[in-house]
């Protein structure tokens, strides 16, 4: 359903910027979920502004990506890389200057729709400023993070208050997966209204180039057994994991020419931060099982190469610890590649084991490397998968298909504000 009028909407995503490259230190998901529900709301005729961090001295302050979606860059703090756990105390500078912003531009939004806890607690500082409505999505949970880490930031008991304060007292929680709903409400609370509305895909973009062809520009043989890790380097995401199960592969060990094995781990690092040391850490996994002359780390995978990977691969494998959704399967999926994928959060939602791919435990990685050689040793069942794979991503997790449910959403919660506000249109949006 199409909106009748065309109001204008906030996304906020104090630290995921939607115009950044994606694929290295804390550029990842909820970046892209950000852009491409930005683009898909602006297809259904909203005005959508996504309010991000200043995170370098020559960013522009606002990039328009269409005619009815734009980036807006507000200043919190220094105009330099500052890492989520120590954003929080520059917030208020950012509601300042979102603030400053509606001033001069003469409207207040009537919806804001926040990412991460860190743009859900200026949501609620700004829901008590003005009249305003907000939904919220997580993209990671504080209560399941930390369950799963020894180095607890000092952040964390703030952080764990305001995703409740949120879960209870924002309009609408949307939840990614029925998995990530369950984890609010056990771990989080009960309280509180959520609905859920995956993630989704490009399926244009995805799936329109064939095996042989995307091998041939990336100069891999036609023979070559190829698996496939796309992500940020960050021990969460469990390479090696994956790295360790190349070595215990059946397969592997049965090649004459282990060549024709290649394991090959894209994404992007920065010299200097942690995801640089993780790409060093896994590097040297690599090298002490032996593996260099099969494995290659070809850095970030930008838009115009990235569907080219996935189409080339015969397995995509996600083994992360946890994901409380994991738009790299669904893109696999989309690409016609099986995914093998560790059996957590919402990575159980979007595979379907024996029918799009494989799910095993996190960290098992003779588990893992079992699920690789049965899709590795089969063509025609990887065909299949990757079959099947499409089809699942095509019914159920196009951005059109999540702007629509969320264009729903929406509607009905502004039907009543709108219906005051058309009597006093000087606070129109
Ligand atoms: N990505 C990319 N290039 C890379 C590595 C990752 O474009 O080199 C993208 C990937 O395609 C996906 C996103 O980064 O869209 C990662 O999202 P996901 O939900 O899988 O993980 P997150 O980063 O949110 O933990």
């Amino acid at each position: 359903m199409l909106p009748t009028k065309k109001h204008r909407i906030a996304l906020i995503s104090v630290d995921g910027d939607p115009a950044a490259e994606i694929g290295q230190e804390e550029a990842g998901g909820q970046n892209v979920y950000v852009r491409q529900v930005g683009y898909a709301l602006a297809g259904q005729g909203w005005q959508v502004d996504m309010f991000t961090r200043q995170n370098h001295p020559e960013q522009p302050t606002i990039v328009q990506h269409e005619p009815l979606c734009r980036t807006i860059r507000l200043k919190a703090g220094p105009a330099e890389f500052i890492g989520r756990d120590n954003l929080f105390h520059h917030l208020p500078e950012f509601i300042a200057e979102f603030q400053a912003f509606q001033q001069e531009q003469g409207f207040q939004y009537p919806l804001i729709h926040t990412n991460y806890w860190l743009s859900s607690w200026v949501g609620l500082e700004l829901k008590k400023q003005q009249p305003l409505i907000q939904l919220h999505t997580y993209h990671s949970l504080g209560a399941v993070k930390y369950s799963a880490i020894s180095d607890i930031p000092a952040i964390a008991s703030m952080r764990i208050a305001v995703e409740k304060a949120c879960l209870e007292s924002v309009d609408r929680v949307i939840a990614t997966s029925p998995q990530e709903q369950e984890h609010m409400r056990r771990l989080v609370s009960t309280k509180g209204q959520i609905e859920i509305v995956p993630c989704g895909t490009d399926i244009d973009k995805f799936g329109f180039i064939q095996r042989s062809a995307a091998r041939k520009e990336l100069g891999i043989a036609p023979d070559v057994k190829m698996v496939l890790y796309v992500g940020r380097f960050d021990q969460r995401k469990g390479i090696e994991t994956l790295v360790r199960a190349i070595a215990k592969s059946r397969l592997r060990a049965s090649l004459r020419d282990q060549a024709n094995l290649q394991l090959v781990i894209g994404g992007g690092y920065r010299p200097g931060h942690s995801d640089a040391n993780e790409c060093d850490r896994i590097a040297s996994i690599v090298a002490e099982l032996g593996l260099e002359n099969c494995t290659t780390f070809p850095g970030r995978l930008d838009d115009a190469i990235l569907p080219s990977y996935y189409a080339a691969a015969d397995v995509c494998v996600v083994p992360s610890h946890y994901e409380p959704f994991g738009l790299v399967a669904i893109e696999a999926m989309a690409s016609r590649t099986p995914v093998v994928a560790s059996d957590v959060g919402g990575l159980r939602f979007t595979v379907v084991p024996e029918v799009t791919g494989l799910l095993v435990p996190p960290k098992d990685e003779v588990a893992f490397a079992a699920a690789i050689d049965r899709i590795l040793l089969n063509s025609a069942w990887r065909d299949q998968l990757g079959e099947a794979g499409r089809q699942r991503v095509e019914i159920a997790f196009s951005w059109h298909s999540v702007a629509s449910r969320l264009t729903q959403i929406y509607t009905h919660l502004l039907a009543p504000v709108m219906t005051s506000r058309e009597t006093k249109p000087q606070v129109a949006a």
